[in-house]
């Protein structure tokens, strides 16, 4: 097995032995990277495992800093927009008039060309 058809299957190897992972125990028995990365998977089991188990008390102040950080952070991304949109707005009237322009120019040197097809043809 190779290391990119390992990595899927190396969470299922934290539940337990498996019938259908010995090939896969075996490739990371030999694997240093898969070994490394088996090793991430497990701190992060553990570490999500005592999050489930710990209960953090919140601060007195800390729903009206959150709301106060939703609001500041909803008012960042407000201003961005906008100015995003400015900047479209601007590009598109650029590129607006520069497509008017490039349709009248086509269109005064396909006149002047008939105009002189027909005084070529008269
Ligand atoms: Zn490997």
């Amino acid at each position: 097995m190779r290391c990119d058809e390992v990595a899927t299957l190396l969470p299922s190897l934290l539940d337990g032995v498996d019938a259908s992972n010995v090939e896969v125990e075996r490739h990371v028995h030999q694997c240093l990277r898969c070994q490394a990365e088996l090793a991430r998977y497990r701190k992060l089991k553990r570490a999500m495992e005592q999050l489930r188990t710990r209960y953090v008390e919140p601060t007195p102040g800390l729903l009206g800093e959150t709301l106060a950080a939703l609001t500041d952070a909803a008012e960042q991304g407000a201003i961005r927009s906008m100015v995003t949109a400015r900047r479209l707005a601007y590009a598109g009237a650029i590129t607006g008039t520069a497509a008017t322009a490039a349709v009248t120019a086509a269109l005064l040197i396909s006149r002047s060309r008939k105009r002189a097809g027909m005084r070529l043809a008269g």
